[in-house]
């Protein structure tokens, strides 16, 4: 039988990690040729590539930096030579910090909206036009539960997410007619190294220890008490892509164990 998405080629920022290594595993499993994105360890960064590959894909690592708009540009233009053209884009970058605004770095600032919003933007702006010649296409952003509510301390995330979400549903009216999706998915908690580097952080901004800052902190927002997994982020990307989710279109997804239905 053929794979869903055989003969497309996927695009994951922030795949060499986390959320994005799950989605990249699970698009690469339903057939799409994968280019990987993200910093680490460059033997391990290769052991990810090889065991793509044994999907019986293409896979290919990209080591652009997503902060950097004119390498984004280039990374595009080279998929365009390797692949064709990039027919599903995931914007998963992300990192967080967490300070005060009084007492919150600039740079961080500066660099939580490049990567976790303006690198989006940079990313549609060069694939749009790959998609709408091959008039199909599948961008999905991985936002947050912090795009739809705020939590003290994290302003640069909060911002750039509610951000990144105002940019998709613009770029699915633009795109529209043309076969191509944009949507968002917005987990609460999913266990990552992502949350694992914040918990020092949380503790010293609001002085408790490490369980209280998983119990109290983490899992007190999410109703179910229990974390997301990367795993279940990646199958609701998976759907995005499938013909079922043709109508889905500039809508932003929760899957935060009812977080933001209280
Ligand atoms: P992670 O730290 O495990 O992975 C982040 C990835 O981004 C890594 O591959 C890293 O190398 C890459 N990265 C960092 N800086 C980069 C840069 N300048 N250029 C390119 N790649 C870069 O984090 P995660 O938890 O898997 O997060 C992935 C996405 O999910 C982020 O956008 C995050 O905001 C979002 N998210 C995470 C959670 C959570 O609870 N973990 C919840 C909601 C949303």
């Amino acid at each position: 039988m053929t794979k869903m998405l055989a003969g497309k080629t996927a695009l994951v920022t922030g795949s060499t990690s986390g959320i994005g290594l799950a989605m990249a595993t699970v698009l690469a499993g339903a057939g799409a040729n994968i280019i990987i994105n993200g910093f680490g360890d460059a033997a391990a960064i290769e052991t990810e590539r090889a065991k793509l590959a044994a999907l019986g894909v293409t896979a290919f690592y990209a080591p652009t930096d997503m902060t950097d708009g004119d390498a984004i540009a280039a990374m595009f233009a080279d998929a365009a030579t390797r692949f064709g053209g990039v027919d599903i884009l995931v914007n998963n970058a992300g990192i967080q910090h967490v300070a005060p605004i009084d007492e919150f770095p600039v740079d961080k600032w500066n660099q939580i909206i490049a990567l976790n919003m303006s690198a989006a933007f940079h990313a549609m702006r060069a694939v749009i036009p790959q998609m709408k010649a091959r008039k199909w296409g599948r961008i999905i952003s991985t936002a947050s539960a912090h795009s739809k509510v705020a939590s003290p301390f994290k302003s640069a995330y909060v911002t750039a997410k509610h951000g990144l979400v105002g940019l998709s549903k613009t770029a699915a009216l633009e795109v529209a007619t043309h076969g191509i999706t944009v949507n968002c998915i917005s987990p609460g908690y999913v266990w990552t190294p992502l949350v694992e580097k914040q918990i020092p952080d949380t503790m010293a901004a609001r002085g408790l220890t490490r369980e209280q800052v998983i119990n109290d902190v983490l899992l007190e927002a999410q109703p179910t008490k229990a974390f997301v997994t990367s795993d279940q982020v990646a199958a609701l990307a998976l759907y995005l892509c499938s013909d079922a989710a043709a109508q889905i279109t500039g809508a932003n997804l929760s899957i935060d164990g009812g977080w933001t239905a209280a």
